[in-house]
């Protein structure tokens, strides 16, 4: 990296184009603060823990994936970023056996990836050693709400308390409606773009129910109409628990269809839900424990033109965004925004010719 990047870095997301971003700078020797609203890593690389009580009065407790079932990988340097050791430790191959009448994976892309033993496991590796060592420094549950940029640097706060010190530069790796109240006061134009940028809801719904005889042979579904996209059997994927007799399932409700339902009531958005994967199954389904997630920005509309691998990087301001909005769509897109942003980041800015010595930082 050269002398042209700032010190002291604060990153506000950390999804997978965050942790990029901050393993890569730490390892370059910046100092990083990671923050995010969430109480741990991942982003909509999710899973979640139910809890419930069986029939029995016994407390029960399930994980599952409710973000993004896996991902693939096409660009060969997302390829080979998987290939890294603490990275390949994080990720599997997963030969996803598809349902029969299913629409199905797109075979071009290869096989599915899969983090394990969770979806957050693999920004936790991205954050390991950083963490570590010390060259990154976390705050969860910690919603950024203003940005000041003051002629020391950069602060950073949620509900009136800042973050300590100032900060050299600030990268926001945020969904675009998140990202752009925190840009309007700093850059309007892209604080514009970015509440423009198409990002399409799902409503999941996620639960167990004890295990139908005979046992289902698949582990994924992609029913080819109705209202439901993703069918996943989530203690049928390698890595995950099982709770003996019991499957969990995760199941996504087309874009559409999750746009007509965004402002429905969870429990009528349940019930709809259930009722379609018991018609899709063909038989009802014996629950024990479900609930529904909505995603308001589960993924980006696509152009079907691949990947842009695109980021905003004002050098002069100190200021940057990347996440899947601008890579593209999906996981390799945010890794691939991630990347675009940390070149530009390389680049001499305005006023800042590569010789430039390191802006101060406290
Ligand atoms: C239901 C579903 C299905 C999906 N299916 C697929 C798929 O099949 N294939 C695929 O490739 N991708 C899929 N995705 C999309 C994929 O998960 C995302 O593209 C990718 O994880 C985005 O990474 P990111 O780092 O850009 O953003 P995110 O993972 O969203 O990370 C942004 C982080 O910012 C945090 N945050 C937001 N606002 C603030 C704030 N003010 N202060 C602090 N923190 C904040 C959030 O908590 C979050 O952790 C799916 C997603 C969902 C939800």
């Amino acid at each position: 990296m050269p002398p042209t990047t700032p010190q002291k870095i604060a990153v506000i997301g950390a999804g997978l184009a965050g942790a990029t971003c901050a393993q890569a700078l730490a390892a370059a020797g910046c100092s990083v603060h990671i923050v995010d609203k969430a109480r741990g890593p991942g982003g909509r690389l999710a899973t979640r823990r139910l809890e419930w009580t069986d029939a029995q009065g016994q407390p029960r407790s399930a994980r599952v994936d409710h973000g993004a079932p896996g991902f693939t990988a096409q660009d060969p340097a997302f390829q080979a970023f998987l290939q890294q050791g603490h990275v390949a430790a994080a990720v599997r191959p997963w030969a996803a056996r598809l349902a029969a009448g299913s629409r199905p994976l797109r075979a071009e892309a290869g096989p599915l990836q899969l983090p394990v033993p969770d979806m957050p496991a693999l920004c936790r590796a991205l954050l390991h050693e950083g963490t570590a060592t010390g060259a990154i420094t976390t705050s969860w549950s910690f919603a950024a709400d203003t940005l000041t940029r003051q002629p020391e640097g950069w602060q950073v706060a949620a509900q009136g308390m800042a973050l300590p010190g100032h900060f050299d530069a600030v990268l926001l790796a945020l969904p675009p409606a998140q990202a752009a109240p925190l840009l309007a006061a700093h850059k309007p134009e892209w604080a514009q773009r970015a509440s423009i940028a198409l990002m399409q809801p799902c409503w999941t719904l996620m639960g167990v129910a004890t295990r139908p005889s005979p046992e289902p042979t698949w582990s994924v579904a992609r029913p080819d109409h109705g209202p439901l996209a993703w069918v996943l059997r989530n203690e049928a994927k390698p890595g995950r628990d099982a709770a003996a007799g019991l499957v969990h399932w995760v199941v996504h409700a087309r874009a559409s269809w999750s746009r007509q339902h965004l402002e429905h009531p969870a429990d009528e958005v349940k019930a709809q839900l259930q009722a379609a994967l018991a018609r899709w199954l063909g038989g009802a389904v014996p629950w024990q424990h479900a609930v529904v997630h909505r995603w308001r920005y589960a993924l980006p509309a696509t152009t079907g033109h691949g990947p842009v691998r695109q980021a905003w990087w004002s050098a002069a301001g100190g200021l940057g965004v990347c996440g899947d909005f601008l890579g593209g769509t999906g996981v390799e897109g945010a890794w691939l925004s991630a990347q675009a942003l940390l070149a530009q980041m390389q680049q001499p800015g305005p006023g800042a010719g590569a010789e430039s010595a390191l802006p101060p930082s406290d």
